[in-house]
């Protein structure tokens, strides 16, 4: 899938329903109909940058919606 925040296309999966960018260093996590977008601080913990509701990004975009395994 391509990173939400800067369409980078090399995402990688880390976990079942998290990917983590390498070229923004986002961690894209989605936890039931949300979608969380963390960023790693220069003392290496996870801030959550943006929050939004699945169904407001993914309504009309069926291919998103088969990227993102809804
Ligand atoms: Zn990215």
């Amino acid at each position: 899938m391509d990173c939400p925040v800067c369409s980078n296309k090399d995402i990688g999966k880390i976990g079942r329903s998290k990917y983590f960018c390498s070229n923004c260093f986002s961690e894209v996590s989605i936890n039931k109909n949300k979608l969380n977008i963390f960023e790693i601080d220069e003392n290496g913990s996870l801030v959550k940058t943006y929050e939004k509701f699945l169904k407001d990004i993914l309504i009309p975009s069926k291919q998103l919606q088969e990227k993102y395994n809804i």
